[in-house]
């Protein structure tokens, strides 16, 4: 049934939104700057006290390593030599990767050079899911240096390899229409130098399969996106007929669910009274005190997975109309709210809604949601429930309001604001 299928959705949703908290709590450490994930090579994380005495991760340079990540900028920005050459060298004064418990160390790898050469870090920034940002701890490469070592890379690459994989915040996200595969950045450049970044089909690119999907300018597959949000918004009268049948479910499920806490309540009362019943039989010496304490512990867990589920059917319907509605929100201003995103926001919002965005060779765009946004984004869902909120209206217009009326609807409808 469709609107089963979408409370159990909306229940799970509350274990995706927590990681949503947690990539926001992520992109606020590195928006002040912070070291979010592993330091990279030439520093090391460390954990200090603050004047609270309380432990904070915090990055610090590694002396031993830093010495010879400045030289390799050094040398390389110098542009006599190759990232092989320089690997081989680096291994040769006997760079190594730090140890962690999972692994030992060893000589560093040949694609670390490049990703070391390129990562902004060594000049004081942070990058997170395609932002850069200013970061905290203290630079080893002057930045100068840094971007000098970026241009003899640039020139290496037009060199060698014209179409180079770089970031976008698309990627991952949208994929070939024709044979499903992921759309890799490419850069191409015209006869007279201009760069221009478009989409390929990694497929395609890679030589596998047969897929023909031509190359999509990178900008032209944002506008698309960005058209397609106008479909993925739902317009206010069917936003507010959703959300009021939905709650209106709610409501009648919490009533369902009342009598089983009225059982539990029971056999609370019950186990309480097996307690008491135990204790005085002890003290009259009909049983021993290895005993009374088997029957203790055995009541005491039964009473605690009563209460904690007694306090998780409250705590479970009210995160789950949290939910809906949040997600609702989203849905209803979703065109708006993705125009005027930046980059990373686009990429957690794009992450949130979709599984995946297929791109059709005549520029369709075809769409895989993700829980609840499948659900909620179903015309029957919409068509039912704008009958429903009429039918409820006319009810209430005959006063005969019944269990999930007009009542529940508007008061709930007031929260979504
Ligand atoms: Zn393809």
């Amino acid at each position: 049934m469709l609107l089963h299928g979408i409370m159990s959705s909306i229940a799970e949703f509350y274990c995706r939104n927590l990681a949503t908290e947690v990539i926001k709590g992520l992109s606020q450490k590195a928006a002040q700057g912070g070291t979010v994930t592993k330091a990279p090579i030439g520093y090391r994380n460390v954990g200090v006290r603050d004047e609270f005495g309380r432990e904070v991760r915090t990055v610090e340079i590694d002396e031993e390593r830093a010495r010879l990540v400045r030289w390799a900028f050094q040398v390389f920005a110098s542009g006599d030599w190759t990232t092989s050459q320089l690997h081989q060298e680096l291994v040769a004064r006997g760079l190594t990767t730090a140890a962690s418990p999972r692994r030992p160390s060893r000589p560093i790898g040949k694609s670390s050079v490049h990703r070391m050469l390129t990562n902004p870090y060594y000049k004081g920034s942070v990058r997170y899911q395609g932002v850069t940002y200013a970061g905290v701890h203290e630079a080893i490469i002057p930045n100068e240096v840094w971007d000098q070592v970026q241009t003899v890379l640039g020139t290496h690459r037009s060199a060698a390899d014209a179409t180079q994989v770089h970031e976008h915040y698309l990627k991952g996200t949208v994929f070939c229409g024709q044979c499903g595969s992921r759309l890799l950045v490419c850069n191409a450049k015209s006869s007279q130098g201009t760069i221009y970044p478009y989409f390929v089909c990694a497929s395609r690119h890679g030589g596998r399969g047969d897929c023909t999907r031509q190359a999509m300018l990178i900008e032209q597959v944002e506008r698309l996106v960005e058209r397609f949000y106008v479909k993925v918004q739902i317009d206010p009268e069917t936003i507010e007929a959703v959300s009021a049948m939905i709650h209106a479910r709610f409501d009648e499920m919490m009533a369902e669910g009342a009598a089983e806490l009225a059982d539990l309540a029971s056999r609370r009362t019950q186990l309480g009274g097996e307690q008491q019943k135990l204790l005085q039989a002890h003290y009259a010496g009909a049983i021993p005190l290895d005993l009374l304490k088997r029957e203790q512990d055995r009541i005491t867990a039964s009473l605690e997975t009563i209460e904690h589920r007694i306090t998780a059917h409250h705590g479970h319907y009210a995160a789950a109309r949290e939910n809906l509605d949040d997600s609702l929100k989203l849905l209803s201003n979703a065109a708006d709210i993705y125009e005027h995103a930046d980059d990373a926001n686009r990429r957690l919002i794009n992450q949130a809604l979709f599984k995946a965005i297929y791109i059709d060779e005549d520029n369709d765009v075809r769409v895989g949601y993700r829980n609840p946004y499948d659900g909620l984004s179903l015309s029957g869902l919409h068509a039912d429930a704008l009958s429903w909120a009429a039918e409820a209206k006319k009810m209430g217009q005959v006063g005969t309001a019944t269990k999930g009326g007009p009542l529940v609807a508007s008061s709930h409808l007031t929260r979504l604001g």
